[in-house]
């Protein structure tokens, strides 16, 4: 299979880890590569081109190449996790440059962010992610560096308009990130709209089976940033193991089929309580109801994710309440995996937080959906 082959599909492509085959044994999976160090010819070249498994690992480049290919971007960087790939950017930068990145985001993220990138000199201002006018607004305020958006974003799944945004951050000479996990590039492809760099924490639903923490970001061009960004990897050594990076592979063949259960799934369990009184509010982007519908119908295809949050209308109490009852979800952070999990938010947020404090996050699975929808309603009853 050829995998430039333009009339090919990306699940075809998923399915097939790009149609590769190792030699010399046609190994449909490709070995494990341990060794941490390879060996020099005689006149000091690497016939192998590679040098030091801190700089990379030959398990990397098949999913490099698919996640490269899904994104549409002519190169991806796998790190040890999602955290790790969204600080190398941040590292990348220079003491005294302004980020802008969203009031409603990953927390542990957030958290970083104010407690490392400012420390460390980064100027970290926010910009409200539920007005889609905010952005633009703040990026026009002061000379900034880098934008950085979340979408869907954690926990109310507020959606950006990324082409809206490229335009307002290239307009200031900035560049644009985006944490694409919850959209996955089954559903967004944000580099086709204009990002400059995409954020998966592929611990998420690349991998898809909570076994493995990793991240990975891809890029729109091997520029001087993406360079830089590869010396924070090698240099800082945020690498993922060759055991990971083999069980991600794994994962990614079953990336479309899952994506596509997990988004049915949660539309589903959506609509049948988006009237139900004893939820004050389903948020969910593929509802007409959430306020960003209208940009989710632009900008997402093929479904709206599996992430969606409930607030309990009678309260925070009620909330907590709610989620101990539930037997099918299971009580755990994280998302994206074939198993549905739910969570209180803002008891995992700590102080501080802008999660309502009777949100129930749910990550919905590939479950009968009967099930799901049956474990609400014994559970909220
Ligand atoms: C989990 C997550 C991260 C962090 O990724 P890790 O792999 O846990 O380090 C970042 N962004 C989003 C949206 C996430 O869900």
């Amino acid at each position: 299979m050829n995998p430039k082959d333009p009339t090919l599909h990306p699940e075809t492509l998923a399915a097939q880890g790009l149609g590769r085959v190792a030699q010399p044994y046609a190994d449909i999976v490709p070995p494990i590569h341990v060794s941490t160090t390879y060996e020099r010819s005689g006149d000091g070249t690497y016939p192998g081109g590679r040098v030091y498994s801190r700089a990379d690992n030959p398990g990397y480049d098949q999913p490099e190449a698919l996640i490269a290919a899904l994104e549409g971007a002519p190169s991806a960087m796998l790190f040890a996790s999602g955290q790790a790939a969204s600080a190398a950017v941040f590292q990348s930068l220079a003491a005294g440059d302004r980020v802008l990145a969203p009031r409603n985001m990953y927390w542990a993220f957030r958290k970083w962010l104010l407690e490392f990138a400012v420390p460390w000199g980064l100027v970290v201002d926010f910009y409200d992610n539920a007005d889609p006018g905010d952005l633009a607004k703040r990026v026009g305020e002061k000379k900034t560096r880098l934008v950085w958006v979340e979408t869907p974003a954690n926990p109310t799944w507020d959606v950006t308009d990324i082409a809206d945004a490229a335009r307002a951050v290239h307009a200031a000479g900035a560049v644009l990130a985006v944490d694409s996990t919850c959209a996955t590039p089954v559903l967004t492809r944000p580099i086709e709209l204009g990002a400059d760099l995409v954020m998966h924490s592929a611990t998420k639903y690349l991998n898809g089976h909570s076994d493995v923490i990793a991240g990975v970001l891809a890029t729109a061009r091997d520029d001087d940033l993406w360079k830089r960004i590869r010396y924070v990897r090698g240099g800082g050594g945020a690498i993922l193991g060759p055991f990971e990076a083999a069980l991600l592979m794994r994962g990614m063949r079953t990336l479309h089929l899952r994506v596509k259960a997990a988004s049915t799934n949660a539309l589903a369990i959506a609509r049948h309580f988006e009237k139900d009184k004893r939820f004050s509010h389903v948020l969910y982007p593929g509802l007409a109801s959430h306020p960003a519908s209208a940009i989710a119908v632009r900008q997402m295809s093929g479904g709206f994710g599996g992430m969606l949050s409930l607030r309990v209308a009678a309260g925070e109490q009620a909330s907590k309440d709610f989620t101990a009852r539930l037997k099918v979800f299971k009580r755990a952070t994280s998302l994206g995996s074939v198993e549905s999990l739910a969570e209180h938010r803002a008891s995992v947020e700590g102080p501080g937080t802008f999660c309502p404090a009777d949100l129930v996050r749910l990550s919905v699975g590939i479950e009968h959906v009967d099930d799901l929808i049956n474990d609400i309603e014994q559970a909220i009853s």
